[in-house]
């Protein structure tokens, strides 16, 4: 009704509901499927020394660059990000004519390891990420600035090559605790969840008496006020994360590094989204405290983008809360009896880029006939809608054991009853919200209790008896069918 905020969205029904099942997948693949991880809740505004300590408040920057023609705003390291990107296009173009020209005999492999011009491509985009990672590092923006105007690159609005300098910006949105008359104090609203974690650290172990290794998960809003806020629910100012930390021993942080990022790819393979769509890249530029980073990336309508980070922190975060509270962070080892900080393997994916994920993954037009149904081919444990009770008319009693149907549906999952406009029209309503099934009932089920079973993905249509069909839905529909794929 006020045009919104730019990168602030609201979620409607379906939305709600698919988000809630995105976070109940990753929450239980967490806290129930690993008996050594627990999670908590913890709140948005912290102490603001927290930042302090975390490096927040010095460094959560990014360098902001604008275009004097279409007066645009960007982010540096964004725009030399898509130049490299263009170059992988590049190379896929010269892969495709060579497949062309070279027909079955066509060894991409051998390809992309020996083709001058591919070889070449890749040296410049080495070239490139080490002239940028040496500018970053030595806080030289005008050396960044320099980067971008040799590479020549163009504001995607004006077309022009007409650049202010360089600035760094800091992400985190502020505010005040107390009235102003009492002198408030400056806090934040957090950027990330972790450190809500980390300040808990020590209460999660003692009290739930936790050996080395265990983790912390937390699901919740984190808040970045974005320079460019683009591709929709992709890049947000308010937004919402699913961290887990894993604190490991001090040397062995590399094998739970690696089980991590194995669990995390199989979390997300396990959706059953083309598994093409989802890549490995690893950071050039690694954060002074860690010793190892990869981001899972997910293929976006607008490409190869991260969806989520896997990190090995070391014992960064808790030295530093350590060091600005004065008060000791150790885990006693009881079997060697040292007592250490522990060094830290983290999980963090977005909650919204999940979502984009999937949607944008499982959002087909297929055709039907003459006709085109839209169809969202969710994995059934997540889909908003999981079944649609519908009776064929709205007479002879069918509306009565349609309700009958979902009575005993309704505690178990989150149904839809419709009775309004053709069957056909009622299916194609469904199969756009993503609902898996729906249970038609028509005269014959008012003389022998069964029911069409119709498939979303197939289409097809099973006579089924009506007192079985509660329990054919739930085993499909069961977050417990994704989980499985787990183990
Ligand atoms: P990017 O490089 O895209 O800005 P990042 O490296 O800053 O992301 P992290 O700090 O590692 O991101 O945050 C962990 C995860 O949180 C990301 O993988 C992403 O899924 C999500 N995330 C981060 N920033 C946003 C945002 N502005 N909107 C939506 N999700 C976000």
């Amino acid at each position: 009704m006020y045009d919104g905020l730019s990168a602030v969205y609201d979620y409607g029904q379906n939305g709600a509901e698919l988000k809630n099942n995105i976070k109940e997948y990753w929450w239980k693949s967490m806290t129930q499927m690993n008996e050594n991880v627990v999670g908590i809740d913890s709140a948005i505004f912290m102490h603001p020394t927290v930042w302090k300590a975390s490096g927040h408040v010095d460094a959560f920057n990014d360098p902001l660059i604008d275009n004097k023609d279409s007066k645009k705003r960007y982010r540096a390291d964004v725009l030399i990000e898509d130049y490299i990107e263009k170059l992988n296009d590049k190379i896929k173009k010269e892969v495709k004519k060579a497949a062309k020209r070279f027909g079955e005999q066509f060894d991409e492999q051998q390809f992309l390891e020996t083709n001058q011009r591919v070889l070449g491509y890749k040296q410049k985009q080495k070239d490139i990420m080490a002239e940028f990672v040496t500018a970053m590092d030595a806080g030289d923006l005008e050396r960044v600035r320099q980067l971008i105007i040799d590479l020549e690159i163009a504001c995607p609005v004006s077309g022009s090559r007409n650049w202010t300098e360089v600035r760094q910006f800091n992400l985190m949105f502020d505010t005040k605790l107390g009235s102003v008359s009492e002198g408030a104090n400056t806090i934040y609203l957090r950027p990330e969840t972790a450190q809500g974690i980390f300040v808990n650290y020590l209460n999660v172990q003692k009290t739930g008496r936790m050996k080395l290794p265990f983790g912390i998960a937390q699901i919740g809003k984190a808040f970045r006020n974005e320079i460019v806020a683009r591709q929709f629910i992709f890049r947000m100012r308010e937004f919402e994360q699913m961290e887990m930390q894993y604190f490991v021993k001090p040397g062995e942080e590399m094998k739970y590094f690696e089980e991590w990022r194995e669990k995390r790819l199989k979390w997300h393979h396990a959706m059953g989204i083309n598994a093409d769509k989802y890549r490995w890249h690893e950071h050039d530029k690694l954060a002074h405290y860690a010793n190892a980073a990869y981001d899972i990336e997910f293929e976006f309508p607008f490409g190869f983008k991260e969806l989520e980070g896997i990190h090995s922190r070391t014992d960064f975060d808790l030295s530093q809360h350590e060091k600005f509270s004065g008060k000791k962070i150790r885990f006693f080892d009881n079997e060697s009896g040292e007592s250490y900080v522990p060094y830290v393997v983290e999980t963090s994916i977005g909650l919204d880029r999940t979502f984009l994920s999937v949607l944008s993954a499982c959002y087909n037009e297929e055709k039907v006939g003459d006709e085109t149904r839209v169809v969202l081919n969710i994995p059934a444990p997540l889909a908003p809608v999981k079944v649609a009770v519908l009776p064929l008319v709205k007479k002879d009693g069918l509306p009565e054991l349609a309700r009958e149907i979902l009575n005993e549906l309704k505690f178990d999952m989150n149904c839809q009853y419709e009775e309004k406009d053709s069957i056909g029209k009622r299916y194609r309503r469904q199969d756009a919200i993503g609902t898996p099934f729906c249970i038609t009932v028509d005269n014959q089920t008012a003389e022998d209790r069964t029911v069409t079973l119709r498939h979303r993905d197939t289409m097809e249509q099973e006579r089924v008896s009506m007192d079985k069909v509660a329990e054919i839905v739930k085993e499909k529909v069961d977050m417990k069918a994704l989980l499985k794929k787990l183990i």
